[in-house]
């Protein structure tokens, strides 16, 4: 069985322990490919250094983080992504997007950065990855300005209403699903429930939102595969079938 982990923070620091051997395991698990996006300056050089350890299975992706937009430091950490995205090739283009959850007084500039990277995601012809906490309203809206028929993406980590749902997959983007969707509480069974396979990948997070029975731990992406048995639950489809299909939307977003 095969698993694509869309969205991880595989050069964290939490796993400077063990690295090496956490993405070992996760390709041993069957997750052929783990995609990792980028938070701001800080994180590119661990991010661009795994990438280089693991060429064929991690694929670095370029953006600015909307917790990482800051008055004083955005406009240089925006050029600095810039100047990287026209360096080499990229997966993607993110993360970016829209927190309202640890700082509402950076929305206007949240905006401006989220805004500048979907115009370059359609430049260069990559997928945009969103992060949207808090803020379905005001990334939606970002997205419906920008959208000229040359967007793509992922809203990452989705959480929202199968209305919101449905706005996000007519503007032609796909729904990041991780471990949230294990928590005993979730609402996300029944949205998902409703939503077509072929507008879905899989993701972990990590370091974050570990799923059950993880809870309370560290995040890896071999953990995805909790995630996959969750989704075939929901949606009462084979695992087989969960593991190929999202595999192959995952493909389709980033390319082959
Ligand atoms: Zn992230």
């Amino acid at each position: 069985m095969q698993l694509v982990d869309t969205h991880a923070h595989l050069y964290s620091r939490k796993f400077d322990p063990d690295r090496t051997g956490m993405v070992q395991r996760a390709i041993a698990a069957g997750v052929s490919r783990m995609y990792l996006p980028n938070i701001d300056a800080e994180s590119i050089e661990g991010m661009l250094a795994l990438e280089a350890e693991f060429p064929a299975h991690c694929f670095a992706m370029m953006g600015l983080h909307p917790c990482s937009v800051q008055p004083d430091t955005y406009e240089t950490e925006l050029a600095l992504v810039e100047k990287w995205l026209g360096q080499r090739t990229w997966a993607g283009v993110g993360e970016t997007g829209i927190d309202l959850y640890w700082d509402k007084t950076t929305l206007g500039i949240q905006q401006i950065a989220f805004a500048r990277q979907c115009a370059w995601a359609k430049d260069l012809n990559l997928p945009i990855i969103i992060h949207s906490r808090e803020a379905n309203r005001e990334a939606i809206e970002v997205v419906r300005q920008a959208q000229d028929g040359r967007l793509r993406g992922i809203f990452h980590c989705f959480s929202g209403t199968l209305e919101e749902a449905k706005e996000m997959i007519d503007l032609g983007f796909v729904l990041g699903v991780g471990g949230t969707l294990t928590y005993p509480k979730s609402e996300l069974p029944a949205v998902l429930r409703e939503i077509p396979l072929e507008h879905i990948v899989l993701e972990t997070d990590a370091p974050y939102l570990p799923p059950v029975p993880h809870r309370g731990k560290r995040n890896e992406s071999a953990f995805i595969r909790h995630t996959a048995e969750a989704l075939s639950e929901a949606k009462v489809l084979p695992l087989a079938e969960i593991a190929r299909t999202t595999t192959a939307n995952a493909l389709r977003m980033f390319g082959e």
